[in-house]
């Protein structure tokens, strides 16, 4: 099997003071998706900091780093709609309508966050952003972060928000989502509708397990420094180490790591 390999490169929580290789501007966020690119990574999933370096969806940013991203690679981009508190929904979704990325995240539910905030995912934002990812011909990435989120997704595919095959990523591991463990990904992944295609990372520690169970269940993987900082104990992970070890967990396994081209098909990507 082609295993795609998507890397999430900067987040907009990971501290730099935590993660010294963490790409935050625009120029450093399109070298590092272009290295892991290089380094075996189909898609590369992207969140914008601001000078301060707090999440942000600031259009202008987002439109830099993808332009300088698509002057060198063919890379398959996905671009997420949050990563910056208390923003209008357009904002969310401003830049995904402009930039027409041929993935962006959809994440199926809100959930709370520490220490005290909401990752608001209203039924009215999901409907519009599937709108508007409809209507510009972008798939959505589903993320999923606990078992009610696919019932939601089911909803969300009935009333034609969605449409099948349906691509999911599990985030485990989230503050008040699905612990991050290979059975709960087993469990989660069994509930999914039968042609669907997932992936699949937990955060911090469980970084490996669940890269490993993904593989052995026919997932696809993501890794990257929005997930995970350490690349083993004490040692500071960057990106592209993540990357290439995720390429050899792949190979080791006996699966081979997909190509963009490849990606696209497993994904149905028409390409751009
Ligand atoms: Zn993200």
């Amino acid at each position: 099997m082609k295993t795609i390999i998507t890397a999430a490169l900067t987040g907009a929580v990971t501290p730099k003071a935590k993660a010294p290789s963490l790409p935050c501007t625009p120029k450093e966020i399109a070298e590092d998706a272009i290295k892991c690119w290089k380094s075996g990574a189909a898609v590369v999933h992207l969140h914008m900091r601001d000078d301060e370096m707090r999440g942000s969806m600031d259009k202008a940013r987002f439109k830099e780093t993808v332009e300088r991203i698509r002057g060198e690679s063919d890379v398959i981009i996905n671009l997420t709609s949050s990563g910056e508190i208390n923003v209008p929904f357009e904002r969310r979704m401003e830049h995904i309508s402009e930039l027409k990325p041929e993935l962006a995240t959809f994440d199926a539910g809100s959930i709370n966050v520490l220490p005290d905030g909401i990752f608001d995912n209203t039924v009215k934002f999901l409907t519009t952003l599937g709108g508007i990812l409809n209507a510009n011909n972008i798939k959505p990435e589903v993320e999923i972060m606990d078992m009610g989120m696919i019932a939601a997704a089911e909803y969300y595919l009935s009333k034609g928000v969605l449409k099948a095959p349906v691509h999911f990523q599990f985030v485990l591991g989230f503050f008040s989502g699905a612990p991050a463990t290979p059975e709960n990904l087993a469990f989660l992944k069994g509930k999914l509708p039968p042609d669907s295609t997932w992936s699949a990372f937990g955060i911090g520690n469980a970084h490996m397990p669940i890269l490993y169970a993904a593989i052995a269940m026919g997932g696809h993987v993501r890794v990257g420094l929005e997930d995970c900082i350490f690349y083993s104990r004490d040692v500071p992970a960057t990106n592209v180490d993540l990357v290439a070890r995720a390429g050899r967990a792949v190979r080791e396994f006996g699966n081979e790591v997909a190509t963009c081209a490849e990606a696209r098909k497993i994904l149905g990507l028409g390409g751009k």
